[in-house]
Protein backbone atom coordinates (compact mmCIF):
# COMPACT_ATOMS: atom_id res chain seq x y z
CA UNK A 1 0.00 0.00 0.00
CA UNK A 2 1.65 3.72 -0.82
CA UNK A 3 1.31 6.09 0.69
CA UNK A 4 -2.74 8.18 0.90
CA UNK A 5 -2.62 11.69 -0.18
CA UNK A 6 -4.39 14.19 1.39
CA UNK A 7 -7.13 16.16 -0.63
CA UNK A 8 -6.40 19.39 0.35
CA UNK A 9 -9.07 20.87 2.82
CA UNK A 10 -9.31 24.47 4.43
CA UNK A 11 -9.88 24.92 8.03
CA UNK A 12 -13.37 26.53 7.45
CA UNK A 13 -14.30 23.82 5.32
CA UNK A 14 -13.24 21.34 7.30
CA UNK A 15 -15.12 23.14 10.01
CA UNK A 16 -18.36 22.88 8.33
CA UNK A 17 -18.35 19.60 7.15
CA UNK A 18 -17.69 18.24 10.67
CA UNK A 19 -14.28 17.15 10.01
CA UNK A 20 -11.90 16.56 12.64
CA UNK A 21 -8.02 17.22 10.55
CA UNK A 22 -7.77 19.15 7.41
CA UNK A 23 -5.04 19.84 5.26
CA UNK A 24 -3.38 22.46 3.82
CA UNK A 25 -0.46 21.32 2.02
CA UNK A 26 1.73 23.87 3.37
CA UNK A 27 4.86 22.97 5.93
CA UNK A 28 4.59 23.53 9.61
CA UNK A 29 7.40 25.28 11.10
CA UNK A 30 9.54 22.03 11.25
CA UNK A 31 8.87 21.72 7.43
CA UNK A 32 6.08 18.57 7.96
CA UNK A 33 3.57 18.47 5.33
CA UNK A 34 1.05 16.70 6.79
CA UNK A 35 -2.82 17.07 8.25
CA UNK A 36 -3.60 19.38 10.73
CA UNK A 37 -5.85 18.73 14.12
CA UNK A 38 -9.20 21.08 13.10
CA UNK A 39 -9.72 22.00 17.30
CA UNK A 40 -5.95 22.58 18.20
CA UNK A 41 -4.03 23.08 14.75
CA UNK A 42 -1.43 21.02 15.71
CA UNK A 43 1.10 19.15 13.31
CA UNK A 44 0.42 15.49 12.48
CA UNK A 45 4.17 14.99 11.65
CA UNK A 46 5.41 16.59 14.65
CA UNK A 47 3.34 14.26 17.29
CA UNK A 48 6.44 11.45 17.43
CA UNK A 49 8.30 14.49 18.11
CA UNK A 50 6.37 15.54 20.89
CA UNK A 51 5.39 12.35 22.71
CA UNK A 52 9.47 11.76 22.96
CA UNK A 53 9.83 14.93 24.27
CA UNK A 54 6.86 14.13 27.00
CA UNK A 55 8.08 10.75 27.74
CA UNK A 56 11.77 12.01 28.08
CA UNK A 57 10.06 13.88 31.35
CA UNK A 58 9.63 11.80 34.14
CA UNK A 59 6.25 13.65 35.35
CA UNK A 60 4.72 13.79 31.88
CA UNK A 61 5.74 10.56 31.39
CA UNK A 62 3.56 8.90 34.20
CA UNK A 63 0.66 11.32 33.37
CA UNK A 64 0.76 9.87 29.65
CA UNK A 65 1.41 5.80 31.66
CA UNK A 66 -2.29 6.91 33.64
CA UNK A 67 -4.41 8.25 31.02
CA UNK A 68 -3.44 4.86 28.89
CA UNK A 69 -4.19 2.79 31.66
CA UNK A 70 -7.40 4.71 32.74
CA UNK A 71 -7.85 4.32 28.97
CA UNK A 72 -7.53 0.55 28.97
CA UNK A 73 -10.25 -0.01 31.41
CA UNK A 74 -12.67 1.82 29.42
CA UNK A 75 -15.13 -0.84 26.93
CA UNK A 76 -13.72 1.48 23.68
CA UNK A 77 -10.09 0.37 25.25
CA UNK A 78 -11.19 -3.06 25.97
CA UNK A 79 -12.68 -3.64 22.52
CA UNK A 80 -9.82 -1.84 20.78
CA UNK A 81 -7.41 -4.30 22.88
CA UNK A 82 -9.45 -7.44 21.85
CA UNK A 83 -9.59 -5.94 17.61
CA UNK A 84 -5.44 -5.96 17.87
CA UNK A 85 -4.82 -9.00 19.70
CA UNK A 86 -7.27 -11.22 17.20
CA UNK A 87 -4.68 -9.52 14.27
CA UNK A 88 -1.53 -10.55 15.76
CA UNK A 89 -3.17 -14.10 16.18
CA UNK A 90 -3.20 -13.53 20.23
CA UNK A 91 -6.53 -14.83 20.32
CA UNK A 92 -7.32 -17.80 17.85
CA UNK A 93 -9.90 -20.89 17.86
CA UNK A 94 -7.51 -22.55 20.09
CA UNK A 95 -7.73 -19.84 22.95
CA UNK A 96 -11.04 -19.14 23.12
CA UNK A 97 -12.22 -22.99 23.42
CA UNK A 98 -9.51 -22.75 26.50
CA UNK A 99 -10.76 -20.31 28.12
CA UNK A 100 -14.37 -21.65 27.85
CA UNK A 101 -12.80 -25.01 28.95
CA UNK A 102 -11.76 -23.11 31.97
CA UNK A 103 -15.02 -21.22 32.86
CA UNK A 104 -16.71 -24.39 32.69
CA UNK A 105 -14.01 -26.19 34.93
CA UNK A 106 -14.09 -23.15 37.29
CA UNK A 107 -17.99 -23.59 37.64
CA UNK A 108 -17.97 -26.86 37.93
CA UNK A 109 -15.87 -26.91 40.80
CA UNK A 110 -17.83 -24.10 42.74
CA UNK A 111 -21.02 -25.56 41.70
CA UNK A 112 -19.64 -29.05 43.32
CA UNK A 113 -17.86 -27.51 46.65
CA UNK A 114 -21.00 -25.53 47.76
CA UNK A 115 -23.15 -27.47 49.70
CA UNK A 116 -27.01 -27.22 50.79
CA UNK A 117 -26.46 -25.46 54.10
CA UNK A 118 -24.33 -22.87 52.49
CA UNK A 119 -25.54 -19.09 53.63
CA UNK A 120 -25.74 -16.99 50.53
CA UNK A 121 -26.88 -13.80 52.14
CA UNK A 122 -23.08 -14.01 54.43
CA UNK A 123 -21.02 -14.73 51.36
CA UNK A 124 -22.50 -11.92 49.41
CA UNK A 125 -21.47 -10.01 52.58
CA UNK A 126 -17.89 -10.76 52.48
CA UNK A 127 -17.92 -10.33 48.94
CA UNK A 128 -19.60 -6.52 49.55
CA UNK A 129 -17.34 -5.87 51.99
CA UNK A 130 -14.39 -6.93 50.08
CA UNK A 131 -15.60 -4.30 47.64
CA UNK A 132 -15.99 -1.26 50.11
CA UNK A 133 -12.31 -1.96 51.37
CA UNK A 134 -10.97 -1.40 47.58
CA UNK A 135 -13.34 1.26 47.07
CA UNK A 136 -12.00 2.72 50.44
CA UNK A 137 -8.09 1.84 50.27
CA UNK A 138 -7.42 2.06 46.68
CA UNK A 139 -5.93 -1.54 47.30
CA UNK A 140 -7.20 -4.31 44.91
CA UNK A 141 -9.42 -6.98 46.93
CA UNK A 142 -9.78 -10.57 46.54
CA UNK A 143 -11.96 -12.76 47.88
CA UNK A 144 -9.86 -16.02 48.58
CA UNK A 145 -10.92 -19.67 49.59
CA UNK A 146 -9.12 -20.55 52.70
CA UNK A 147 -9.19 -23.61 52.34
CA UNK A 148 -8.76 -24.30 48.47
CA UNK A 149 -11.76 -26.00 46.51
CA UNK A 150 -8.75 -27.87 45.06
CA UNK A 151 -5.81 -28.50 46.33
CA UNK A 152 -3.56 -31.67 46.46
CA UNK A 153 -4.08 -32.69 50.61
CA UNK A 154 -7.54 -31.22 51.67
CA UNK A 155 -10.09 -29.67 49.48
CA UNK A 156 -12.50 -26.96 50.84
CA UNK A 157 -15.94 -26.35 50.79
CA UNK A 158 -17.30 -23.14 48.64
CA UNK A 159 -18.81 -21.72 52.04
CA UNK A 160 -18.88 -18.14 53.93
CA UNK A 161 -16.72 -19.28 56.32
CA UNK A 162 -14.18 -20.65 54.04
CA UNK A 163 -14.10 -17.33 52.15
CA UNK A 164 -11.53 -14.35 53.34
CA UNK A 165 -10.13 -11.14 51.80
CA UNK A 166 -6.95 -10.32 51.03
CA UNK A 167 -4.91 -7.95 49.05
CA UNK A 168 -4.52 -9.58 45.26
CA UNK A 169 -0.67 -8.85 45.45
CA UNK A 170 -0.92 -11.41 48.04
CA UNK A 171 -2.82 -13.37 46.58
CA UNK A 172 -0.69 -14.24 43.85
CA UNK A 173 2.03 -14.99 46.30
CA UNK A 174 -0.14 -17.65 47.99
CA UNK A 175 -0.83 -20.37 46.03
CA UNK A 176 -2.14 -23.19 47.63
CA UNK A 177 -0.57 -22.69 51.37
CA UNK A 178 -3.05 -22.85 54.07
CA UNK A 179 -1.97 -20.90 57.46
CA UNK A 180 -2.60 -23.11 60.67
CA UNK A 181 -3.81 -20.02 62.67
CA UNK A 182 -7.05 -19.78 59.82
CA UNK A 183 -7.39 -23.48 60.86
CA UNK A 184 -8.24 -22.51 64.36
CA UNK A 185 -10.58 -19.84 63.43
CA UNK A 186 -12.52 -21.52 61.06
CA UNK A 187 -13.45 -23.81 64.19
CA UNK A 188 -15.75 -21.21 65.75
CA UNK A 189 -18.06 -20.76 62.72
CA UNK A 190 -20.24 -18.31 64.38
CA UNK A 191 -17.23 -16.11 65.37
CA UNK A 192 -16.13 -15.89 61.70
CA UNK A 193 -18.37 -13.06 60.13
CA UNK A 194 -17.97 -11.04 63.03
CA UNK A 195 -13.53 -11.22 63.05
CA UNK A 196 -13.73 -10.82 58.89
CA UNK A 197 -15.96 -7.05 60.38
CA UNK A 198 -13.58 -6.13 62.82
CA UNK A 199 -10.57 -7.24 60.77
CA UNK A 200 -11.06 -4.95 57.53
CA UNK A 201 -13.06 -2.50 59.54
CA UNK A 202 -9.97 -1.60 61.30
CA UNK A 203 -7.99 -2.00 57.52
CA UNK A 204 -10.59 0.96 56.08
CA UNK A 205 -9.13 2.92 58.83
CA UNK A 206 -5.45 2.67 58.67
CA UNK A 207 -5.67 2.68 54.76
CA UNK A 208 -7.40 5.12 53.75
CA UNK A 209 -5.08 5.58 50.09
CA UNK A 210 -2.69 3.56 48.44
CA UNK A 211 0.44 5.82 49.17
CA UNK A 212 -0.24 5.09 52.93
CA UNK A 213 -0.62 1.58 52.15
CA UNK A 214 2.66 1.28 51.04
CA UNK A 215 4.14 3.09 53.61
CA UNK A 216 3.02 0.39 55.63
CA UNK A 217 4.37 -2.53 53.46
CA UNK A 218 7.57 -0.57 53.48
CA UNK A 219 7.40 -0.12 57.84
CA UNK A 220 6.71 -4.30 57.72
CA UNK A 221 9.67 -4.79 55.21
CA UNK A 222 12.06 -3.03 58.29
CA UNK A 223 10.39 -4.79 60.74
CA UNK A 224 11.15 -8.13 59.17
CA UNK A 225 14.39 -7.33 58.79
CA UNK A 226 14.86 -6.31 62.34
CA UNK A 227 13.19 -9.82 63.14
CA UNK A 228 15.42 -12.09 60.83
CA UNK A 229 18.76 -10.50 62.13
CA UNK A 230 19.54 -12.79 65.18
CA UNK A 231 21.72 -9.78 66.40
CA UNK A 232 18.90 -7.86 68.15
CA UNK A 233 17.11 -11.04 69.22
CA UNK A 234 19.45 -11.15 73.21
CA UNK A 235 18.33 -6.77 72.93
CA UNK A 236 14.79 -7.34 72.24
CA UNK A 237 12.90 -10.59 73.41
CA UNK A 238 9.66 -9.74 71.78
CA UNK A 239 11.69 -9.47 68.58
CA UNK A 240 12.86 -13.04 69.12
CA UNK A 241 9.55 -14.33 70.27
CA UNK A 242 8.19 -13.15 66.75
CA UNK A 243 10.81 -14.53 64.86
CA UNK A 244 10.04 -18.10 66.62
CA UNK A 245 6.53 -17.88 65.96
CA UNK A 246 7.48 -16.72 62.54
CA UNK A 247 9.42 -19.80 61.84
CA UNK A 248 6.98 -22.21 63.02
CA UNK A 249 3.76 -20.76 61.30
CA UNK A 250 3.49 -22.47 57.18
CA UNK A 251 5.70 -21.59 55.01
CA UNK A 252 8.86 -21.95 57.50
CA UNK A 253 8.41 -17.97 57.34
CA UNK A 254 11.81 -17.52 55.70
CA UNK A 255 10.89 -14.75 53.38
CA UNK A 256 9.50 -11.05 53.54
CA UNK A 257 6.02 -12.89 50.94
CA UNK A 258 5.63 -15.31 53.55
CA UNK A 259 6.00 -12.79 56.87
CA UNK A 260 3.50 -10.12 55.00
CA UNK A 261 1.10 -14.01 54.59
CA UNK A 262 1.07 -14.24 58.16
CA UNK A 263 0.05 -10.79 58.94
CA UNK A 264 -3.67 -9.17 59.28
CA UNK A 265 -3.42 -7.80 56.87
CA UNK A 266 -3.36 -10.75 54.83
CA UNK A 267 -5.61 -12.46 56.79
ZN1 LIG B 1 5.28 19.42 11.98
Amino acid sequence: MGKQQNKIISLKEARTKGLKKYFTGKPCKWGHISERIVLTGNCQGCRPYVYKKRMSNPVTKNKIYEGNKKYMQTKVGKDKKNAADRLRGKINSKTIAYRRYKSAQNYIKTRLATPKWENKTLSKKIYKIANDIQKVTGVKMDVDHIIPLKADTVCGLNVWYNLTIIPRYINSLKNKNVLPEIVDHIANKVDWMEYIDSKYSFLCKTFPNQERFETYIEKQKELFKMIMDKKNHKKNPTLYKLYLMFQTSSGGGKTFTNYLMCLPVSY
